[in-house]
């Protein structure tokens, strides 16, 4: 096992064992609900602060220890940083997640082991996504299933068995 996989272990083991900020904030406190239906993660990720800066970050739900350990992290990770700053390392860490990105994230490198599971990658960004909303005021929940603003590529193909050249 190497370096970042041996991380990546401890911090999700760790994180989703005593997740950090589990907890409900009131308002006004800024609130999304994210879904992950892939793995059926659920959660709600709130945020207080004046507008500007994130005082305090907050989830409650259930979901795999990924999942939970990621926003746990999240809740760490953006106390005190202005929103745009957190919009910011939320892209960054998606950016990483993919691949398309160093890996100069802090505490949140650990969750880069999850790119040797590529489909538990939704279930890393589940909060981000839902930090993302509640910054940007949406009230619908959010989905993991498409990447934002990319394009559902997938298109309905017949596929073999509408043909049955043995009959
Ligand atoms: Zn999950």
């Amino acid at each position: 096992m190497d370096r970042l996989q041996q991380l990546y272990r401890e911090v999700i083991l760790e994180h989703s064992r005593r997740p950090r900020n589990f907890r409900r904030l009131h308002a006004p406190a800024r609130c999304a609900d994210g879904i992950n239906q892939l793995c059926g993660d659920r959660l709600r990720l709130c945020v207080n602060g004046d507008g500007a800066r994130i005082d305090e970050a907050a989830f409650e739900g259930a979901g795999c220890a990924i999942s939970i350990a990621s926003a746990s992290l999240l809740t760490e990770a953006v106390a005190g940083r202005t929103c745009d700053d957190a919009l910011a390392l939320a892209d960054r860490l998606e950016q990483a997640l993919s691949g398309t990105a160093p890996e100069d994230l802090g505490a949140l490198e650990a969750l880069c082991g999850v790119r040797a599971f590529p489909t538990r990658i939704r279930c890393a960004t589940l909060a981000w996504r839902a930090l993302r909303a509640a910054l940007h005021g949406e009230t619908r929940p959010v989905s993991t299933e498409r990447a934002p603003n990319t394009p559902d590529t997938r298109t309905w193909t017949k596929t073999s068995h509408d043909v049955r050249p043995d009959q």
